[in-house]
């Protein structure tokens, strides 16, 4: 395909997050029988919106103003849950997208919240710590009858972190004393009442995923993580902590990237040392012994496993048919939009989707969230067997979902020459979708509808 045919396929697609989420629901729902027509509307919809506007004075005695989000899209299972990411480009309508996304992902592991997320306008590369403090603690006071920690429960995201949910938790607390509020945001520092495992939990989840994904042996070649060639597109927490545990498991990492592009090595990159450089250079690139590449060639690498950790909308209808991994693993949020999924499936590559991949992160933080209601503090040992055997039971599900469909197709279910690519079998993110709908329609419809 000529570089021109690859972006005008690119240009014509919508990168909408809402239409890409309404994309994704649509063909879900298609694969549930009796879906009553006013559930699906409601389940479109978020449930609540607050957008805020606030101004904040600079290090340098200016004065500007940031606009910012939360969104709880459904409360069926429990309160919201979802983080708060700090991005130039965060808009409302990918704050709700992602906000869905989280109803899913929290059904699909049986972890007892709802979605939600969050969002402040902002580049947290040129803003100074003191400026981040007062974006952090203005944010959280006008939303402080918004959260809450059986209403609406955040965590990090994208450029936020431990520090940032110290934070928010001190303003909260401040503003409502005489409760017990560690509950109200996750990922906090350890000290105070943080979980052991958080700041692992979704890059070790996605791998513990991935593992227990091979070992299906729908890759007759590549049944387990051992020797497997993996490219990382981002390196924060969860592309940093995914390379420590495929290293562990004795994967070759061969590229990995930050914002400011990328870095590959044949022989194999040490994600330690990656860590170290990155830490005294502020990037991966230009680690020694390695060669330049840009985040576009990483994605399109030899390689076995993809794993996007980064931004959304990643891979789509103009680079999906130069991808070259044979499973991706979705540790970013909606890195793959619904065109580079039909793609990907014609050509056999089998993508972990989001909703089952990066459900660690949140486990962890229902964890952390069941150790603050007791004070307790339960050791990592407890917490990475609890996240271990939860991501491989979400793939078990979504896995024995699929296999039926491979059983309708033909007779002998064998899933070793199981053709993907066919009309029949749905894609794993449909499936797990389609799980996740169903239980959230079924609940709803249990609690019975007000009044
Ligand atoms: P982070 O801020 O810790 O790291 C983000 C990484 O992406 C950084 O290495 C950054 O340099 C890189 N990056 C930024 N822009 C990029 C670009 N244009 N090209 C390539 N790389 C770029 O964020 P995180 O917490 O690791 O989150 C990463 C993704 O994982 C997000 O999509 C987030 O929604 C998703 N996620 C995070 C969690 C969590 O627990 N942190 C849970 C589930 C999903």
């Amino acid at each position: 395909m000529s570089d021109k045919q690859t972006d005008n396929q690119a240009d014509e697609e919508s990168f909408d997050p809402v239409v890409i989420s309404e994309q994704q629901f649509e063909k879900a729902a298609h694969l549930i029988r009796h879906l009553k027509k006013g559930l699906v509307d409601f389940l479109k919809q978020p449930k609540r919106i607050n957008i805020i506007n606030f101004p904040i004075e600079l290090d340098d005695g200016t004065v500007e103003t940031f606009q910012a989000y939360r969104v709880v899209h459904n409360r069926v299972f429990g309160p919201g849950k979802g983080g708060i990411r700090y991005h130039p480009d965060v808009t409302m309508e990918e704050v709700i997208s992602l906000a869905k996304l989280m109803t899913w992902k929290c059904a699909l592991v049986n972890i007892p919240f709802g979605g939600a997320k969050g969002g402040v306008v902002c580049d947290v590369k040129h803003l100074s710590e003191r400026e981040l403090r007062r974006i952090t603690r203005r944010f959280t006071s006008e939303m402080s009858d918004v959260i809450g920690p059986y209403t609406d429960i955040p965590a990090p995201d994208l450029y936020t972190n431990e520090q940032t949910m110290a934070w928010i938790f001190d303003t909260y607390d401040v503003l409502k004393p005489n409760h017990n509020n560690r509950p109200v945001v996750t990922g906090k520092p350890i000290e105070m009442g943080g979980s052991l495992g958080r700041h692992e939990a979704t890059g070790y989840g996605c791998v513990y995923a991935a593992r227990r994904f091979l070992s299906k042996a729908l890759i007759p070649e590549q049944q387990d993580l051992a020797g497997a060639r993996v490219a990382i597109q981002g390196f924060g927490d969860v592309g940093a902590m995914a390379a420590k545990a495929y290293f562990r498991d004795g994967a070759k990492i061969i590229a990995i990237s930050d914002s400011q592009g990328g870095i590959y090595c044949e022989a194999g990159l040490d994600p330690g040392d990656v860590d170290a450089f990155k830490s005294e250079h502020g990037t991966v690139v230009g680690m020694p012994d390695t060669m330049t590449i840009t985040n576009a060639e990483l994605l399109e690498l030899e390689c076995d496993i993809l794993m996007p950790a980064a931004l959304g909308n990643q891979i789509h209808a103009g680079n999906a048919s130069n991808i070259k991994a044979i499973l991706i693993v979705e540790g970013a949020n909606n890195p793959t939009t619904p065109a580079a999924d039909e793609v990907l499936k014609k050509r056999g590559i089998h993508v972990l989707p989001d909703i089952v991949a990066n459900a660690g992160g949140v486990t962890v933080s229902y964890y952390e969230w069941v150790q603050n209601q007791a004070n307790e503090q339960w050791d990592a040992e407890k917490v990475d067997e609890k996240l271990k055997s939860r991501m491989y039971a979400a793939v078990d599900t979504v896995f024995n979902r699929w296999q039926s469909y491979v059983v309708g197709e033909q007779s002998s279910g064998d899933t070793e020459t199981v053709d993907i690519a066919s009309q029949d079998i749905p894609d794993f993110r449909t499936i797990a979708l389609a799980i996740a709908i169903e239980r959230v329609t079924e609940a709803t419809l249990l609690r019975g509808i007000w009044p």
